[in-house]
């Protein structure tokens, strides 16, 4: 049923009956589960008429199912009858309501199933009118004579529930879509971690047979043998430092790791020595602000500083002085830290591409790397339930910033920290 016939339909309800009827599609649009739905269904069909009981039935083969219902007594709740033999299969068979004011009068009732129940009198409308898929029941302990007005708000109810029934089975094979995306993901960061572990061991062979034939004979090699030996040696540690990468990637998502309470200013002054340490760079001017405690695993968030500050060296300007700030805020109830460089910049277009894996932005020998640094960062801070992102403009610098939650039990901030924590929120003092 389209949208203008269920309005013309609404058209003809009392007020209050449309106003059950909006909340009930409301609640349905939002079941996402078939228990939801058939309780939905079965209590608004009783409230929408005031009949005295209401049942929920889905067809099943041949036979009709009595899935649910909200009713004075017990109806058929569970059960199952041929389509043939009873008055919901009539109606799905026939594509067609059926309304009785007197159940024992018509031929099509299976009196037998009905005598132990208090209905006396009935209204069933078909859930999707085309190709009825199931069936909604109303029933009266009185005598009572159905109205049209009755017969139409069910009817508008059960075309709304084969909506609802249609998403609900849109939205089961879209959660099986994702698990099995899920799975086959798992499956290939499996694959790639199995693969970079068992790269590990031949390569370093291969890194240190080069060594030592460089040692025993690089005296010995002419200018288009060291070209040779050159290239061979870069791109093994290249296939080095991209296994490292990719094993660390199923580390940051994987590896057990105990979360504590971690003095984030000493994590970030120790990737600053180490990175100092093998840039060999002094011309630098970097400074780290007061940073809290909090809740972190020491390994991982290293991790997150160690990839930030080695891009800050890494793609610094030629024209100037690396100028390198760390700091933290609070917002809320998270610590926003920041990285800040006055490097070449981030073209605005790329800033969520290079959160993904393999994503470089410059060719390998401008640049070294693997496109795999803040991929990890990014899965590091979701294992925190944190976020990264950035501001950057091109030629100025760019600013990384990632949240950590400040309301983990027992955080606290480091000595003469001019921020304190109220109820597990950072508030400035
Ligand atoms: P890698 O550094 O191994 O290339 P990353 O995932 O760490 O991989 O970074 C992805 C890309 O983002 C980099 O190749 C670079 O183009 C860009 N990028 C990252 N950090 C910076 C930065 N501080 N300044 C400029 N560009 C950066």
């Amino acid at each position: 049923m389209n949208e203008s016939t269920i309005k013309n339909k609404l058209n003809d309800l009392p007020s209050e009956v449309v106003q059950e009827l909006i909340s009930t599609i409301e609640s349905l649009s939002q079941a996402r589960d078939m228990q939801t739905l058939t309780r939905l269904v079965s209590e608004s069909a009783r409230r929408l008429t005031g009949a005295d009981g209401a049942a929920f039935v889905l067809r099943d083969e041949d036979r009709c199912y009595y899935v649910d219902e909200d009713a004075i007594g017990p109806l058929w709740k569970g059960r199952r009858f041929p389509l043939k033999s009873c008055i919901s299969g009539w109606s799905m068979l026939n594509k067609l309501p059926v309304c009785l004011e007197d159940i024992y009068l018509d031929p099509r009732i299976p009196a037998d199933a009905y005598r132990p129940t208090f209905v006396k009198s009935l209204i069933v409308v078909p859930i999707r009118k085309s190709n009825p898929i199931g069936a909604i029941g109303n029933y009266w302990a009185k005598q009572h004579r159905p109205t049209d007005v009755e017969v139409n708000i069910l009817q508008a109810l059960a075309d709304t529930t084969s909506v609802a029934l249609e998403n609900l089975e849109l939205y089961a094979q879209l959660q099986q879509k994702v698990q099995d995306l899920q799975d086959r993901n798992y499956e290939l960061e499996r694959y790639a971690w199995v693969a970079s572990h068992d790269l590990r061991e031949p390569l370093r062979s291969i890194v240190t047979s080069l060594e030592l034939i460089e040692r025993r004979c690089g005296e010995t090699f002419d200018s288009k043998t060291t070209e040779y030996f050159d290239f061979a040696v870069t791109g093994a540690r290249r296939l080095q430092n991209l296994v490292k990468d990719i094993l660390s990637h199923t580390q940051a998502i994987e590896k057990a790791v105990m979360f504590e309470m971690v003095d984030s200013r000493e994590i970030a002054q120790e990737s600053i020595k180490t990175i100092c340490a093998l840039d060999g760079a002094n011309d630098t001017n970097i400074s780290i602000s007061q940073l809290p405690v909090v809740r972190s695993s020491p390994e991982l968030l290293a991790q997150v500083f160690g990839n930030l500050v080695s891009n800050a060296f890494k793609f610094r300007s030629q024209d100037r002085k690396l100028k390198l700030e760390i700091g933290a805020n609070a917002d809320g109830a998270d610590w926003i830290f920041f990285v800040r460089d006055n490097g070449i910049g981030i073209d605005p277009n790329f800033h969520e591409r290079i959160f993904k894996m393999f994503q470089r932005l410059h060719p390998q020998d401008s640049y070294e790397g693997s496109g795999l640094g803040l991929a990890i960062c990014k899965k590091i801070l979701e294992r925190h339930k944190g976020k990264i992102w950035l501001e950057s403009q091109l030629g100025i610098g760019s600013t990384f910033y990632f949240s950590i939650p400040a309301s983990a039990p027992g955080a606290e901030m480091t000595k003469n920290e001019n921020r304190t924590l109220t109820n597990g929120h950072p508030t400035h003092a």
